[in-house]
């Protein structure tokens, strides 16, 4: 992480007390970056101790009236307001990619022209890999969008990728969800590389087994009548209007919704809501698909939800994802 950057920002501004926010990874270095910052710069610095998922979560309405500056670390910004100037520092991993390249040449030996995809913890890394893949004869594809630097996918947009002309995906990155997220939208074959375990999966099975599951959850909302509409009042999660919609549809169709807005969403926020059958989440797209397991009664994607009411085919099935606007 770049703390020279963080210091000369500080330093350059009238700033007199300044936010920090880490995302949960980053956390156990809260204690000693705010000791440095306060001991290179005159401010009062403030951690932010809430859980903090990404640059839709930036902790600017909390801490508006408390701090002139905020150094969100770990996550590129997103086109979105933001109530306090924020400054977005990257952490990048350490880890060496060039290697496990190496073994990914076999089985993408079939393919020519092969889109690169990763988040940001391995940014830094697209060029090196680029030509590493072209040297060994490959053509490199990298997208972008407005949301996205080149080569990045967030979980909630995939706004990159969409309409690459590629053979194959090659995702650089940890966890499943951004892969999966890949082949559902391109419908490509994606191969997902962890540099962390030095694994490299391909996607196919994993997608089949996740629509299996939610085709369940989709089958068991189907008895639902009673609905919990869920909004996140977190800037960049926050989606009111789509709400508003999705309570719109299920009177239409002869069922009650209920708007309900938190910060978190987690199933003990859902817990005293025992009179309603089931829910559809239109915060962080990954909450239903991630945590799933972790909810009595279905909680399902407003895309899910258009299934359960046929407006939409199964055969269509997509992630839910979020265009980021200004409130
Ligand atoms: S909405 Fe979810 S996937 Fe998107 S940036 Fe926030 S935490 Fe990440």
């Amino acid at each position: 992480m770049d703390l020279d950057k963080v210091i000369r920002k500080i330093n350059s501004k009238n700033v007199r007390n300044v936010g920090l926010q880490f995302p949960e990874g980053l956390k156990m270095q809260a204690v000693s970056i705010a000791r440095e910052i306060e001991e290179e710069c005159d401010v009062n610095v403030i951690i932010s101790g809430d859980p903090c998922f990404g640059a839709c979560d930036v902790s600017d309405y909390k801490m508006k009236d408390s701090v002139d500056l905020i150094v969100h670390f770990g996550h590129t910004p997103l086109p979105i307001r933001y109530e306090v100037p924020t400054v977005f520092i990257e952490a990048f991993s350490n880890i060496d990619v060039k290697k496990d390249l190496k073994k990914c040449l076999e089985s993408l030996k079939d393919y020519s022209r092969i889109a690169l995809v990763t988040t940001t913890q391995h940014l830094h890394l697209l060029n090196e890999m680029k030509d590493f893949l072209e040297d060994n004869g490959k053509e490199v594809v990298l997208g972008s969008s407005k949301s996205t630097r080149k080569g990045q996918v967030l979980g909630c947009n995939f706004s990159s990728i969409k309409n690459l002309d590629a053979d194959v995906f090659l995702f650089i990155g940890s966890g499943n969800f951004h892969p999966l997220g890949i082949y559902l939208f391109t419908k490509s074959p994606v191969y997902a590389l962890d540099p962390y375990n030095n694994e490299l999966r391909e996607m196919t099975d994993y997608a089949d087994r996740i629509l299996r599951i939610r085709f369940a959850r989709i089958t068991k909302a189907r008895e639902a009548k009673k609905w919990g509409i869920i909004v996140s009042s977190k800037e960049g999660q926050y989606r009111l209007e789509l709400a508003k919609q999705i309570k719109k549809l299920l009177k239409d169709s002869g069922m009650e919704g209920f708007v309900i807005m938190v910060d978190n969403v987690n199933p003990d926020v859902l817990l005293p809501y025992f009179d309603l059958d089931a829910f559809v989440v239109t915060a962080c797209p990954r909450i239903a698909i991630d945590d799933s397991q972790m909810y009595k009664k279905p909680l399902i994607t407003p895309q899910e939800l258009e299934i359960v009411l046929n407006k939409r085919e199964w055969e269509n099935y997509q992630l839910d994802e979020i265009l980021f606007r200004r409130r």
